[in-house]
C-alpha cells in the first residue's frame, strides 16, 4: 500500500532536482532567478540555448527543417513549418565570427 503524502514528497523531490539538473545544464550568466520556473519553461531555455549554441558553431539545429528568407542574411534554415516566409530577422543574424559558415537550404527560386 502507497502512502500519499511520501509519494507527494518524492514526486516534489523529483521535480527539484530534475529543475536543479535543467538550471544547471544552462550557462551560469543565465541560471539567475530561474528556481520558481515551471519544468516546462526551463526544457525549453535548454532548448533554445542549445539551438543557439548550434547556430553559433554554423551548425544547423536538430529538427530545424524549415527555411525562412531573412532581410539580412537571404535564405537560412529555421524550425520547422516555416517554409519560405520573408523576416526581418533571424537567430543566424547574431553570427558574428566571419569564419563560421552559415548552411544554406536549397531553395527554389520561382521563375
Ligand atoms: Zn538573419
Amino acid at each position: 500500500m502507497s502512502n500519499p503524502r511520501k509519494d507527494q514528497r518524492s514526486q516534489d523531490e523529483f521535480d527539484r532536482v530534475h529543475k536543479m539538473t535543467l538550471i544547471h545544464s544552462l550557462p551560469p550568466r543565465l541560471r539567475h532567478g530561474l528556481q520558481d520556473e515551471t519544468v516546462e519553461n526551463l526544457q525549453l531555455c535548454v532548448q533554445i540555448t542549445k539551438e543557439l549554441a548550434c547556430i553559433q558553431r554554423g551548425q544547423v539545429p536538430t529538427h530545424w527543417t524549415g527555411w525562412v528568407v531573412c532581410c539580412h542574411c537571404g535564405p537560412v534554415f529555421a524550425p520547422e513549418g516555416t517554409q519560405g516566409i520573408s523576416v526581418a530577422g533571424c537567430p543566424w543574424c547574431h553570427v558574428t565570427n566571419p569564419t563560421i559558415h552559415i548552411p544554406r537550404p536549397k531553395v527554389r527560386h520561382k521563375s
